[in-house]
């Protein structure tokens, strides 16, 4: 079951950019950077009452921001949801006839346990769910 909204993704070209604008320019809660390897991204993390903002720069060519920024470029890139259980959620909408990107949780920013719906399948908006390890 969906909780609630946890963060929105935003893709960037360049993080220090990203933390600029969002903590300088339009004032938002600064929480920290993390490099979350799985996924090649550097993360800058920013506060808005329970919800997060999530800026991802990518590391490497093979990240899959970097795929995006490259097709689409620098903007939303997805929304995350907050689940009870993600390996739970994901078979539930796989039974359901949801495209999966993830079939099993893997390690996400925070410590988080993460899966993604592939956007085929939600109406061309990418689906994240996330819930705590
Ligand atoms: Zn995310």
């Amino acid at each position: 079951m969906i909780r609630k909204i946890r963060h929105i993704g935003i893709a960037v070209e360049d993080l220090e950019e990203g933390i600029h604008l969002y903590r300088d320019v339009l004032g938002l809660e600064f929480l920290g950077t993390e490099e979350v390897l799985d996924q090649k991204v550097r993360v800058a993390m920013f506060g808005v009452g329970e919800v997060r903002i999530e800026l991802l720069e990518p590391m490497s060519d093979e990240s899959p921001i970097a795929v995006h920024l490259a097709k689409k470029g620098a903007g939303m890139h997805h929304i995350c949801y907050e689940v009870d259980d993600v390996a739970e959620s994901l078979k539930e909408y796989e039974d359901k006839g949801v495209r999966l990107i993830d079939k099993a949780p893997r390690a996400g920013a925070e410590g988080m346990q993460i899966g993604f719906l592939h956007p085929k399948s939600t109406g061309r908006v990418l689906v994240e769910l996330n819930s705590k390890g």
